[in-house]
């Protein structure tokens, strides 16, 4: 009997539940993935991500080639392709990994719906996130709207025992496997030049290495802007390349820095959980604050390109440009800048963000700009980050200021967080601009339009 894995964004062999239970339960595997003409022709199809997914297509089918098979792929219409394959091989069932957003759970049900009117079935297995959505909820509701309480819960409940890749697996004869197309060609577009490696093999190796000593700093350093002291395990756990389980059950919470590390996952499941039971807040307010956004194409193109006049915030959008990538700190306080001193609608940022993240994710993504711009989950929605005093705090020597903005590499010190405020001859050789807004009449516009004055 055969069966068909049809892998999705969970894209490795070690601990992988759908693919785990296929090995197990039939003698011949068929490891599928479809490059899914929706997606390849959708604006969310960007060349950072596809890059990235181009890597970990490469070192899956080469870790599951050791394993005696290697991937199937197929390029179109994703209902009409795996259950083409099932036809062909007489698959009775097809194993999935369970994923959250809209366009994921349609067409999820789209494929089963196909498979039932043929007398097969699509099983879908957890392996997306630790907890699956639905696992905690609160009394009378259907998901957790606040993270504290979810997190409490998340911690109690037992998560499940993580998964060995199987042994061995068989591919039925006859099968014609497919090629992942050429590296250049999966998507065109300019890429940002510094992006990290993808795979589930890569992604090993940062997370053993991360395991074994960064984590320890965790605690400390996770605000530093310069210092560079996260996981950077983003873009391995969008694609799937690592498993949240597997990092959870390896990390040893006894070592400092640790249980602040698991924190973040479990925040990452709480987005989850939000989007799965609310597919419509990746576009619509979670909570609407009666917010009347302005149109200011300017600002917008000034924030983007990292030309606000505030190095902090320019220092973030430059590191987006050139990674794909941006700590964390750098998103809440470049996000809150756009939301809150721009007053520009959140959806416009999340727009520009999704199209440079080698992480980009629709959960994480949409909802942490909700949570930022006060739609979200946030208990504190209208406070404003101030750029001068996170730059202060987490920028202290403006190392980080520097690395991404070179036209200020000469100022030393956390002069460089103000250089509108340098003498003016030093000024005059600075290509740089003055500050496109005031933050201090920014947040009261801000706090006046949503009636807080
Ligand atoms: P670490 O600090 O090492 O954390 C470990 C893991 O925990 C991360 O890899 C991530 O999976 C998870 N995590 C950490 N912080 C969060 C958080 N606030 N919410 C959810 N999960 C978290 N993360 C994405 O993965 N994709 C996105 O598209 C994304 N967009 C964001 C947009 C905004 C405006 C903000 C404020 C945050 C966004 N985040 C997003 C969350 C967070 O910034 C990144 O996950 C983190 O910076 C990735 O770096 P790291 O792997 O070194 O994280």
């Amino acid at each position: 009997m055969t069966a068909i894995v049809w892998f999705t964004r969970d894209l490795r062999v070690h601990d992988h539940p759908a693919l785990s239970a296929a090995a197990r339960e039939h003698e011949q595997v068929i490891p599928l993935f479809v490059l899914d003409r929706t997606i390849l022709t959708s604006t969310y199809h960007r060349p950072n991500r596809a890059r990235f997914l181009h890597d970990s297509l490469r070192d899956l089918s080469a870790s599951l080639r050791d394993l005696g098979a290697g991937l199937v792929v197929r390029e179109g219409e994703v209902v009409e392709e795996v259950v083409r394959l099932a036809r062909q091989f007489e698959v009775s069932c097809v194993y999935a990994s369970a994923d959250v957003s809209a366009y994921a759970a349609r067409r999820a049900a789209a494929v089963s719906r196909a498979l039932a009117g043929e007398r097969r079935t699509l099983r879908q297995l957890p392996g997306v996130t630790v907890l699956a959505p639905g696992e905690a909820i609160p009394a009378g509701g259907d998901h957790f709207a606040v993270f504290t309480p979810y997190f409490r819960r998340w911690t109690e409940l037992p998560k499940r025992a993580t998964l060995p890749p199987p042994d061995r697996l068989r591919l039925p004869a006859g099968l014609r496997r497919g090629r992942i197309p050429a590296r250049g060609t999966l998507c065109t577009g300019t890429r940002a030049p510094e992006l990290p490696e993808g795979g589930e093999t890569a992604g090993r190796g940062r997370l053993q290495e991360w395991l074994s000593g960064g984590v320890d700093d965790y605690a400390d350093g996770h605000d530093d802007l310069a210092g560079d002291r996260t996981s950077r395990l983003s873009p391995y756990l969008h694609f799937g390349c690592l498993s949240p389980t597997e990092i959870v059950a390896r990390a040893d919470l006894r070592r400092r820095g640790a249980p602040e590390f698991v924190r973040q996952l479990a925040w990452r499941d709480f987005h989850h959980q939000v989007l799965a039971a609310r597919p419509g807040a990746a576009t619509s307010d979670y909570r609407p604050r009666g917010d009347r956004w302005r149109a200011d194409p300017q600002a917008f193109a000034a924030w983007a390109q990292g030309r606000t006049g505030y190095p902090i915030v320019d220092a973030g959008m430059r590191q987006l440009l050139r990674e794909g990538w941006m700590h964390n700190r750098a998103r809440l306080l470049t996000a809150s800048f756009l939301a809150k001193d721009l007053y520009l609608d959140w959806r416009v940022g999340a727009r520009h963000f999704l199209e440079h993240l080698v992480d980009g994710d629709v959960a994480n993504n949409q909802l942490n700009w909700q949570w930022v711009a006060g739609t979200g989950t946030d208990t504190r929605p209208n406070r404003v980050l101030n750029p001068l005093r996170q730059a202060e705090r987490y920028d202290p020597d403006g190392s980080y200021v520097r690395r991404y903005l070179p036209e200020l590499s000469e100022v030393s010190g956390s002069a460089v967080h103000s250089p509108w405020e340098l003498p003016t001859g030093q000024r005059l050789q600075l290509d740089y601009p003055e500050p496109i807004i005031d933050h201090q009449l920014a947040a009261q516009r801000f706090r006046a339009a949503r009636g807080k004055n």
